[in-house]
């Protein structure tokens, strides 16, 4: 029995276009058996689906309440903390997590009011990089070298079963006086941020090279706090109040 029910009602666990119906169920009994309930489907391809439900076995309660979403921004509205899961390095590197210190992270934030995603990618291609760069952390799971993927459910085990392990030992960091901004406030920042930059010729959107995804590293590895955000989107205001100014 874990001794933290509090962190595990907060966890969603995200499939993003997932094709077939039997992972669906698998991750939902992986999910159940480490204490999750919390299902987000982004656009899968078919469900709901007989096959889920049989790989579900007692699980079948996860299933009914399923959350299906179009995208994955709908998926993580109301998070501030985002975990993306993937077997493959990125050209430009997100800040890289185990699972172990993944699940540290989601036992820091139960004290946050705003809830946590896990999410994870298709069975054929995983996670774009665009879906990937709306997470905080990308969490990969080491394997051996001569097979790195996992199958989906397997990897929602592991996941799961590491936040269970680290939910029974919460951990005695600070309380923080502020809560975490959401990933809707992050994405109106980061089009603030892009029109300011653009505003001051700074940014080219015909040229922008890797300008917004390196900006969005930034902001997302530092995982900003609302108040902070608020400050940063203050400041931008101002900028443009100047210019505007005749
Ligand atoms: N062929 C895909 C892998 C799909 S496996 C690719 O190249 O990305 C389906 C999903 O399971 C992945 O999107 C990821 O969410 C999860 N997964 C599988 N293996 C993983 C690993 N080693 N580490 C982290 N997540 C993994």
């Amino acid at each position: 029995m874990s001794n933290d029910q509090a962190v595990q009602s907060k966890i969603r666990v995200v499939l993003v276009e997932t094709s077939h119906p039997g992972n669906i169920g698998a991750a939902a009994r992986a999910m159940k058996n480490m204490g999750l309930s919390r299902l987000y489907l982004v656009a899968p391809e078919d469900f709901p689906n007989e096959k889920a439900v049989f790989r579900a076995a007692s699980a079948a309660d996860v299933l009914e309440q399923v959350v299906v979403c179009s995208t994955l921004q709908e998926a993580i509205e109301g998070c501030s903390l985002v975990l993306g899961t993937s077997a493959r390095q990125r050209k430009i590197p997100w800040p890289l997590v185990t699972p172990k210190v993944a699940a540290e992270r989601v036992v820091a934030h139960r004290l946050d009011p705003s809830d946590i995603a896990v999410v994870f990618g298709r069975e054929s291609k995983g996670l774009k990089n665009e879906e990937l760069q709306q997470c905080h952390f990308h969490v990969n799971i080491p394997t051996s070298e001569a097979y790195s993927s996992l199958n989906l459910a397997m990897a929602v085990q592991v996941l799961s079963y590491e936040i269970f392990c680290a939910s029974g030992e919460p951990n005695s960091e600070v309380v923080w006086d502020q809560p975490a901004a959401t990933s809707e406030a992050l994405e109106h920042f980061f089009g603030h941020l892009e029109n300011t930059l653009e505003t001051v010729g700074f940014h080219d959107p015909d040229n922008p090279r890797q300008l917004m995804t390196r900006l969005r590293r930034l902001f997302m590895r530092i995982n900003p706090d609302k108040m902070e955000l608020s400050i940063l989107r203050g400041f931008l205001r101002a900028i443009n109040d100047m210019i505007r100014k005749p």
